[in-house]
């Protein structure tokens, strides 16, 4: 069944666009240029050509260290982005005390620690674990759960996919042969207003107010009860399981099954016992919206994004008092359970300097790590990202890799050999930066707003690093 996906987003489409479902990834770049369209890591099979993957995937985990240039590096899953106030101190005394003292937020809403020292990792698990932050250390890095972090808060998503997230990690946690899930396999939860829909999820959730969802895997949508919604997603894990092992190629997520082992979830949910009906075509509109703007958020919360990502232990310390704080997939914290301008004021005025309105010249604007913390950066890109004209997203990488890269439309900016840039595939000098990438932000988007996946067979185009 074709899922067909309409784009909501700022520019509608163009630059760099990547549509939920079949996951492809189109760069915008000049007529003739697609030559230059991003490469992914390692290298992308042809559509419908099967993945093989002849090893587990090296995602670092909050256990699993991964050795960068500055040191170690642990991603710590958080389902949901959701902290308590307990769990903001022991994150923050942890990258104070045993890393480089910034926590940095990724494209799904996990947190990072960097400049870890190599034997820190015992210290550092005790900690975690100590706050509740890795209940199950065979399961920490399959915990991958996006949600819509403002739902239940502002009136246009109902809180359901909170309460799903947290039900759906339990369920993880407590199956066994979820374990066997890869690093970057991802659950995505959209409380129906769009804004997470077009992550990329291998199972995506879209609530259809609290009484029923609909559930999407690769081509296949079904609805399902809502009470049923967690449950059925786990179902849905398990079925990719079964297929990719029948596959044999080692697909770490839906998209890249070879074609003709798609996953039998209505068979997985029969036998789970969970009520499900195919989406008559017409009616599976994937419906993409907006990321979450900064600022108020509804009479109880508010939203802010951290410069380039990265937050300060001191900058992450003010976000409290807070109920609750949800890391987002744009790099910003829903601080929930705190209101008011005087509140806003205080994070974006120094010595904070969060970004706290949609017009900042920050916003929007992504690197990946870069020199010096990555080896096979080509550039120090954060330095070289400059604030700007508000527009488009904007991403500065350091190699053709990508990582971390925004969802939906945006500007591409990557590193070159020659010390200069490629902004949206055109040679750029570093000194012609500026201008080249506010020019790019502003430029009109193309006309196209929607796209349609291409058969009801998951398909196995990839997506460069996802975090
Ligand atoms: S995109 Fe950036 S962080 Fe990723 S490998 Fe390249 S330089 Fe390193």
């Amino acid at each position: 069944m074709p899922i067909c996906i309409l784009d909501r987003g700022v520019g509608g489409a163009g630059r760099a666009v990547e549509s939920a479902g079949s996951h492809s990834v189109v760069a915008r770049c000049p007529v003739g240029m697609l030559a230059a369209m991003p490469p992914t890591p390692p290298p992308t099979p042809e559509r419908d050509e099967a993945r093989i993957r002849d090893r587990g995937d090296a995602c670092p985990g909050a256990l699993r260290l991964h050795a960068a240039d500055d040191g170690r590096l642990a991603r710590l899953r958080l389902p949901a982005g959701r902290l308590t106030s307990r769990q903001v101190e022991v994150l923050a005394t942890a990258a104070e005390s045993l890393g480089d003292g910034r926590i940095s937020l990724t494209s799904r809403g996990n947190a990072e620690l960097r400049g870890l020292a190599e034997e820190c990792g015992a210290e550092l698990a005790a900690l975690l674990a100590e706050a509740g932050l890795l209940p199950s250390p065979t399961h920490e890095r399959v915990r991958n759960i996006v949600a819509s972090p403002a739902a239940g808060l502002d009136g246009l998503g109902g809180p359901e996919v909170q309460l799903w997230a947290r039900a759906l990690d339990g369920l993880l946690c407590a199956a066994p042969w979820a374990a066997a899930l890869s690093g970057r396999f991802l659950f995505v939860l959209d409380d129906g207003r769009g804004d997470v829909a077009g992550l990329g999820g291998d199972v995506t959730l879209v609530a259809v107010g609290p009484e029923s969802a609909l559930l999407y895997v690769g081509g296949l949508a079904l609805r399902v009860r809502g009470a049923d919604a967690p449950r059925a997603a786990l179902a849905a894990a398990g079925a990719f399981l079964d297929a990719a092992r029948e596959a044999g190629n080692g697909a770490w997520r839906v998209r890249e099954l070879p074609e003709g082992h798609a996953p039998d979830v209505a068979g997985a949910l029969d036998r789970a016992g969970i009520a499900a009906e195919p989406v008559p075509a017409g009616e599976s509109l994937l419906v993409l919206g907006q990321p979450l703007a900064p600022g108020p958020l509804g009479a109880t919360a508010l939203y802010v994004l951290a410069p380039l990502g990265r937050l300060t232990a001191a900058q992450l310390r003010a976000l409290l008092p807070a109920e609750e704080i949800r890391l987002t997939p744009w790099r910003g914290a829903v601080v929930v359970g705190a209101a008011g301008p005087d509140r806003l004021a205080a994070l974006a005025a120094p010595p904070y300097g969060l970004i706290t309105r949609p017009d900042s010249p920050w916003a929007g604007v992504s690197a990946c790590t870069g020199r010096p913390g990555c080896a096979k950066s080509l550039a120090d890109v954060r330095a070289d990202a400059a604030p700007g004209r508000t527009g488009l997203p904007v991403h500065y990488s350091g190699c053709e890799r990508r990582c971390g890269h925004p969802h939906g439309t945006w500007v591409d900016v990557v590193a070159t050999a020659d010390g200069t840039y490629l902004v949206d595939g055109v040679p750029t000098a570093r000194t012609a930066l500026p201008e080249a990438v506010a020019t790019a932000r502003t430029a009109p988007p193309p006309a196209v707003t929607t796209a349609r996946t291409k058969s009801a067979t998951p398909t196995t185009t990839a997506t460069t690093t996802t975090r």
